[in-house]
């Protein structure tokens, strides 16, 4: 089997920085501790949805905030195997 190649210029987006919607925060996606560490709620509301329905809800968030926010709610489970743990 013979793999055929052509050479494409693609236009698209590429992601410069990532703002917390808490705290307002701008992390820088090149070389930025943290932004890993961003989470990204995205979630379409169904039928009598408090959001109204079919509704998307989006929320970027980064990690102090959602400590802050949601700690005591969060079920954290502990992964010894993880590669370099500190
Ligand atoms: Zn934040």
């Amino acid at each position: 089997m013979t793999v055929q190649t052509e050479e494409k210029m693609v236009k698209g987006y590429e992601i410069k920085s990532i703002t917390c919607d808490v705290c307002k925060k701008v992390v820088d996606y090149t070389g930025g501790m943290g932004i890993e560490e961003f989470i990204f709620i995205s979630h379409q509301a169904g039928y009598d949805s408090i959001f109204g329905d079919g509704n998307h809800i989006y929320c970027d968030i980064c990690q102090d905030c959602l400590k802050k926010l949601l700690e005591q709610y969060l079920r954290i489970e502990e992964i010894s195997s993880f590669p370099n743990k500190k």
